[in-house]
């Protein structure tokens, strides 16, 4: 298969032609002086949110672009990861036309998405090993197939796919690849991050909800080439990153310490948690994880669920998800939260 690679060829026309809002911000850039500012219909009496946001978010874009080395024109920052898949879509592809492929057992949201942006969606399943099954991927491919969405580490099966596995679709395919590492932070392989310079159809999704601690704030963060980002930039509504956000991030991600000493104790309590439940006789299978989860094979889901939760434990049941019959994933909580569901767990 040969590719050629055109993000011409791949965006909507209706965004090509677009011409974006331009907001009162957008305009003006500070230079530090005091200024009057009589140009957005604020309410002028000051309360901390009176005044709207930096559409782009440039003090914390520098922090988070400093920290995970790229460059702030490759980053794109929105309200969840949520947020930036569906600008993805709204992008590139073409309601009732185009399609996009995602690898189940997998991210539920990806589906979801292309049902809201009358997007078909190509389901090849993970192969027995939970590893993209990539013959059948390429063959799943035709003119219309924009996307394809990779998670890794995958939810709900926790691991991480294999490197070759992904370069091969990052080379074969002429749309774009979509990497969502809402877990890299646990994972022991490398970000795809430093891979952004090699392929020019490469997306890396990120996000301060898993292990940033910050999911209520609803932060989502996207890196790829400069014209990926103008073009997303373009669609994105002008403030889509409320104040409080950006200052709540901002404060967390220049706190970087306390942020990997919490990741060191989750994956401390990872192993704990594995290790209580291999010796469980009503677990049957325990799948290696680089996310801040376990998945389980039990002899009864549905049964063991219940019963975690009448011990007002909840866990995710995953049963309905194929390749996933008979599963539980367990969220690796405090160390506190963590010895309570293994005392419940060895007395059920
Ligand atoms: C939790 C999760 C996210 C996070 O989404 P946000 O909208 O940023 O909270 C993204 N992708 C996957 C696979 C997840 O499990």
């Amino acid at each position: 298969m040969t590719k050629t690679f055109n993000i011409n060829n791949i965006v909507r026309e209706s965004v090509k032609t677009l011409k974006p809002y331009s907001s009162a911000r957008d305009e003006y850039v500070s230079d530090g002086s005091t200024m009057i500012f009589l140009d957005a219909n604020e309410n002028p009496f000051e309360n901390g949110v009176n005044r709207y946001p930096d559409p782009y978010q440039r003090s914390l874009k520098a922090v988070l672009a400093e920290q995970k080395g790229v460059s702030e024109s490759n980053m794109l920052l929105g309200n969840g990861s949520d947020e930036v898949l569906d600008l993805i879509y709204r992008a590139f592809c073409e309601p009732n036309q185009d399609n996009i492929i995602t690898l189940p057992p997998t991210y539920g949201m990806y589906k979801v998405l292309a049902g809201i942006n009358a997007v078909e969606n190509r389901e090849v399943l993970l192969t027995s090993d939970f590893e993209p099954d990539v013959p059948a991927i390429l063959s799943a491919v035709d003119e219309n197939t924009k996307l394809i969405f990779i998670c890794s580490p995958n939810n709900p099966t926790g691991n991480s796919f294999k490197k070759e596995y992904v370069e091969k679709l990052l080379e074969s395919f002429s749309g774009l690849v979509v990497i969502d590492e809402a877990y890299i932070d646990f994972s022991e392989q490398e970000s795809w991050l430093s891979s952004l310079n090699n392929y020019p159809n490469l997306i890396v999704t990120q996000t301060l909800s898993k292990a940033y601690g910050l999911a209520g704030i609803r932060l989502g963060i996207c890196c790829a080439s400069e014209e990926i980002i103008a073009i997303l930039n373009k669609i994105k509504p002008p403030y889509n990153v409320n104040q409080l956000t950006q200052q709540k991030a901002l404060q967390r991600v220049l706190n970087e310490d306390a942020v990997q000493q919490e990741v060191v104790q989750i994956l401390e309590e990872r192993a704990n948690l594995k290790q209580a439940l291999q010796e469980l006789d009503f677990v049957e299978q325990l799948y290696p994880s680089n996310a801040n989860f376990v998945l389980a094979k039990v002899d009864d889901a549905d049964k063991r669920y219940q019963q975690l939760l009448n011990q007002h434990v909840v866990v995710r049941n995953r049963s309905t998800q194929p390749l996933c019959e008979n599963t539980l994933r367990f969220t690796v909580g405090t160390p506190t939260e963590n010895k309570a569901l293994i005392a419940i767990l060895k007395k059920l």
